[in-house]
């Protein structure tokens, strides 16, 4: 496996790959990593050759937000990595990445402003450029990303789509703790009192998730259910619980085919996410 951290070697690498017509799968990370980003590099699997980049996006993070403390750990990174049969780690500097006189953005109306966008002004910007980045330099067929960031698979699809890439999204299920904690990177700066408490999101979700499976269809009790349940712990601060169309993030009045239940969640300072996607009712 290779560590690749320079812009240039990573493209040169690229167009030997690509002058071979071998497959390209790539799984955008921020690093720190766990099984829900392994289950991403086992699907990538599929393809020829597996690229993970790690990232921290500076653009991404709001002005308040923890970017400082993002956990980080390379040499971890890469013995997993290794163990996983990815072929090269490309873990690019911000600066190299943005250098002083960067000045290009992509940027989205309606999906991205809904949800996390709401909460976190500017994220799904931060987000859109840095991918449209690494997938100029990565060059891959197909692309993995967790179910667990909802509102960014919605994102990325719509970004494909309007600015016509020439790759597959691939979305891969959320991965749990054993006690169903949604697998994440944050989950490190839970204390143990808070580790327990964030046990209420997944509770909520299932909640939420079983009354529309039980023929419930009016989002606003289903909404409202799903915040006693939340406010049913202490250290929870709700930071939004919405029930909206999967691909237009739009709230829902009724519904109907499909949904998806997402939440965000204080746990102290600790600000977690955690969703339902039911896609066909009958
Ligand atoms: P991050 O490093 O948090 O930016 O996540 C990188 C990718 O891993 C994103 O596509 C996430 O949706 C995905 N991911 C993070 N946590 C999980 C999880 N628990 N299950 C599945 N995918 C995940």
């Amino acid at each position: 496996m290779q560590l690749i951290s320079d812009i240039q070697a990573m493209s040169e690498q690229i167009d030997k790959w690509r002058k071979q017509n071998l497959s390209i799968g790539f799984v955008p990370t921020m690093g720190y990593l766990h099984e829900g980003h392994l289950s991403l590099v086992k699907a990538a699997k599929e393809n020829d050759k597996v690229v993970l980049s790690i990232f921290v996006n500076p653009m991404q993070f709001g002005p308040k937000e923890d970017l400082a403390s993002y956990p980080r750990d390379l040499k971890r990174d890469t013995k997993l990595c290794e163990e996983n049969g990815v072929d090269i780690i490309f873990s690019p500097t911000a600066e190299q990445m943005y250098p002083q006189n960067f000045s290009t953005y992509v940027d989205m109306n309606s999906i991205s402003d809904k949800l996390c966008g709401a909460s976190r002004k500017g994220h799904f910007r931060g987000v859109c450029t840095v991918l449209m980045k690494l997938f100029n330099i990565v060059r891959p067929h197909n692309v993995y990303f967790g179910q667990k960031d909802a509102q960014q698979c919605a994102v990325v699809k719509h970004m494909i789509e309007d600015l016509n890439l020439n790759l597959k999204l691939k979305i891969c299920p959320i991965i749990r703790e054993e006690d169903k904690l949604a697998k994440s990177s944050r989950n490190v700066y839970l204390n143990e009192k808070e580790r327990k408490a964030a046990l209420v999101l997944s509770k909520a979700i299932f909640l939420g998730e079983n009354l529309v499976k039980n023929g419930q269809r009016n989002p606003k009790i289903i909404i409202e259910e799903m915040k006693k349940e939340l406010l049913k712990e202490k250290l929870a601060k709700i930071d939004y619980v919405s029930l909206v169309h999967p691909k237009t993030m739009q709230e829902l009045e009724w519904i109907e085919n499909e949904v998806l239940g997402a939440i965000a969640v204080f746990i102290g300072k600790t600000r977690l996410i955690d969703n339902f996607l039911i896609q066909e009712l009958q």
